[in-house]
């Protein structure tokens, strides 16, 4: 079915949900082709890597579509046999982790009362975060209660992952953190 920008329009502004893509559904369109012509002109050309999901142990397979070198488009695999080229919300956003203007590039650093903040270089701040927890550590550390049981913890040690820690990541998190001895160990990786 052909559709004019006039027809469009229409549809639109007349759909009982009032969005242009539910008045288009409900007309009777099919974006099924428009879609599909416009993931072949973006990755036409791009050369395509299996890949599998960093975020969570159920392992969705990727594909990621790459030209000269960079990515351009990162989907699900239609060819997976439990996924069938599904994703969940961050799987299907893990295009934007990689290729995205607003993601910091930089170590910001905030002085305690500071108004601003400030641009660290990366050895500083990670040598900084590693004299504060062992110092932290080393003031706080419990290796026994009052009763004298055994507990060999630090509990003035938080550690929360964000969601878009791999588990790669979260699996050594975790043995570093229980090797400090540190209790609460959290993190988003909800599905
Ligand atoms: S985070 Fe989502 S897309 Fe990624 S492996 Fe887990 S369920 Fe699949």
């Amino acid at each position: 079915m052909d559709i004019s920008r006039r027809d469009f329009l229409r549809l639109a502004t007349t759909a009982g949900s009032g969005t242009a893509l539910s008045g288009l559904i409900a007309s009777g369109v099919s974006l099924a082709p428009v879609t599909a012509r416009a993931q072949q002109l973006r990755i036409r050309t791009a050369k395509a890597t299996p890949s599998v999901c960093p975020f969570c142990s159920v392992g969705c397979a990727l594909l990621v579509h790459t030209t000269e070198g960079k990515i351009v488009n990162i989907e699900g695999d239609v060819r997976s046999p439990f996924s069938e080229g599904t994703l969940c919300p961050k799987g299907a956003a893990t295009f934007q982790l990689h290729v995205n203007p607003n993601r910091p590039m930089q170590v910001l650093h905030r002085a305690p009362g500071a108004a601003d903040w400030e641009v660290w270089d990366i050895e500083r701040a990670m040598d900084r975060v590693a004299e504060l927890v062992k110092k932290t550590r080393d003031e706080t550390f419990i290796e026994k209660t009052a009763e004298g049981k055994l507990v060999n913890c630090c509990t003035s040690i938080f550690s929360l992952g964000g969601a878009t820690l791999d588990n790669e990541w979260n699996h050594l998190q975790q043995k570093l953190m229980r090797g400090l001895g540190v209790v609460p160990i959290e993190n988003q990786a909800r599905i």
